[in-house]
């Protein structure tokens, strides 16, 4: 009765589980499909406690109640900006659980009698969890340390990379078998040795890939923490932690593909790494201008706001860190009440997380009906009178089309430039992520607004109020 209840609550979260992540693929029904999570989650958890022997609650109270506890604390303090830095860490947990459960489940397959059935596919299920779960660790710790700011965020290219991955690659594949043949419990050595490699592994992989293709690598630990998951559900037999890391995996490895193209990258060679390393202009350290920049103040930017019929806002990091959103969803209600037409255009990777411009919008209530992604939108500029740049720098560098050499050569970004006039919002003219020089900001038809977003968005709305 037990278990069949068990399994009952296992197929309810499963369930709630596939309905939130099918709500979170839109505006309109992200809010509901958050619910939804939280409910697979809760019943997750009831369903694991009830499947627990009472004598293992205590031991479960002393992890869990801490750890509920100090996750609430970090999350309710974080800020939007440091999300994925937050991500990454939370990545680099789902890692090492993997790798310690793989551990966990050896010690405890031989404590005992020795097994009699299904050794080799244990050894071989414990094996690939810890090495996925090694590789999810240091990937993410790294990670965290570049979108963090504690490392450099520029790719390390050691010679022959490739060469040491595909030896490291092939050690650890050798090391598997031998483990995998080991009688016993006697293949410590090589699993321990498997772990040093991988750890090593995920940690080269991620130094080498850096500047505008971070994305990537975000989505793709994200994809890999689920597999990790997954791999720990097979060593515990639970199904549930089984569905739920082959969904995270699956949609992660779904979000990496959709950034690549957002990128025009193939995934292949954004995991080679290396993008970002050379060629194009740098941004000049001192963060003076390497051309000619005309500027404009707010009441002007105001006016020639309310005289355009047409406007098309890029938000882009900087409106996160300005965190103006509110102000300017303000502004836009003026704009469309004096019957000017307002469209919000979003490129995939603008600020530092997937859907982190939504999300912004979203918060400001900004009606989703005028908010496009870069595909719907990038013919317009053409038409429209002013582009609004908003705390965005590489996703409207014009040299992405225009410069082979420039670390983000290829990388798809929106037309501004083709619209009447642009108005670009920023506090200097400092570099965006990549540290390239961004051209557009010396076209004729582009004018400086500098200062911080939220301050310089509020005196548009004085004046535009005045
Ligand atoms: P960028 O980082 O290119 O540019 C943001 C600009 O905002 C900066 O140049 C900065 O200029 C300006 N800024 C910062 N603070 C403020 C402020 N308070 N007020 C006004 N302006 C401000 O951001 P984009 O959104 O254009 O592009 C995203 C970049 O991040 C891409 O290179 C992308 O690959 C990368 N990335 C994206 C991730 C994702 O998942 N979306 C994850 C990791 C990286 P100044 O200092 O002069 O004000």
């Amino acid at each position: 009765m037990k278990t069949s209840l068990i399994t009952i609550a296992y197929i309810a979260a499963s369930a709630l589980f596939i309905l939130s992540l099918g709500g979170l693929s839109k505006q309109e029904t992200a809010r509901r499909g958050n619910w939804y999570g939280i409910g697979g989650m809760l019943i997750a958890l009831a369903a694991t406690v009830a499947a627990m022997e009472p004598s293992g609650y205590i031991t479960l109270a002393a992890v869990l109640i801490p750890g509920a506890l100090i996750g609430a604390a970090v999350a309710s303090r974080v800020q939007m900006t440091s999300m994925p830095q937050l991500v990454a860490i939370l990545h680099s947990f789902v890692g090492l659980a993997a790798v310690l459960v793989g551990f966990g489940t050896y010690e405890a397959a031989f404590a005992g009698p020795p097994p009699t059935e299904g050794v080799g596919i244990l050894l071989v299920e414990i094996f690939i969890g810890v090495c996925i779960g090694a590789v999810t660790f240091t990937g993410s710790v790294i990670a965290f340390a570049k979108l963090q700011g504690s490392i450099s965020g520029r790719p390390l290219l050691l010679p022959g990379r490739h060469l040491i991955n595909m030896a490291m690659l092939a050690a650890t594949i050798v090391l598997g078998v031998l483990f995998v043949m080991s009688p016993g419990n006697s293949g410590h050595p090589y699993l321990l040795a498997a772990t040093i490699v991988t750890f090593i592994l995920g940690a080269h992989f991620v130094m080498a890939i850096g500047g505008a293709d971070m994305p990537v690598v975000v989505s793709m630990l994200n994809s890999y923490s689920g597999w990790a998951a997954a791999a720990a559900g097979f060593m515990l037999s639970n199904d549930l932690l089984i569905i739920t890391g082959a969904l995270v995996g699956s949609s992660g490895a779904i979000l990496s593909y959709i950034m690549c193209r957002g990128m025009n990258r193939s995934f292949v060679s954004v995991m080679l790494g290396g993008f970002g390393t050379e060629g194009g202009t740098v941004a000049s350290a001192d963060g003076l201008p390497a051309g000619e920049v005309s500027s404009i103040d707010a009441e002007s930017t105001a006016l020639l706001l309310q005289q355009a019929k047409r406007i098309v806002i890029v938000p882009g990091y900087g409106l996160a860190v300005a965190q103006a959103q509110h102000s300017l969803a303000e502004v836009v209600k003026i704009l469309k009440d004096g019957g000017t037409e307002v469209k919000f255009a979003i490129h995939p990777v603008a600020g530092r997380l997937p859907g982190h411009m939504n999300v912004l919008l979203a918060e400001a209530n900004i009606p989703y009906d005028i908010v496009f992604e870069m595909e719907e939108v990038n013919d317009d500029f053409t038409g429209t009178d002013v582009s609004w740049v908003i705390g965005a720098n590489d996703i409207v560098n014009p040299s992405a089309l225009d410069d082979p050499a420039s670390p983000i050569a290829g990388m798809p970004v929106l037309h501004v430039w083709e619209a009447r006039d642009t108005i670009v919002m920023k506090r200097s003219m400092a570099s965006g992520y990549a540290g390239v020089d961004n051209p557009l900001f010396y076209k004729e038809n582009t004018q400086m607004l500098f200062g911080d977003a939220k301050k310089v968005v509020d005196e548009i709305l004085t004046a535009m109020r005045s």
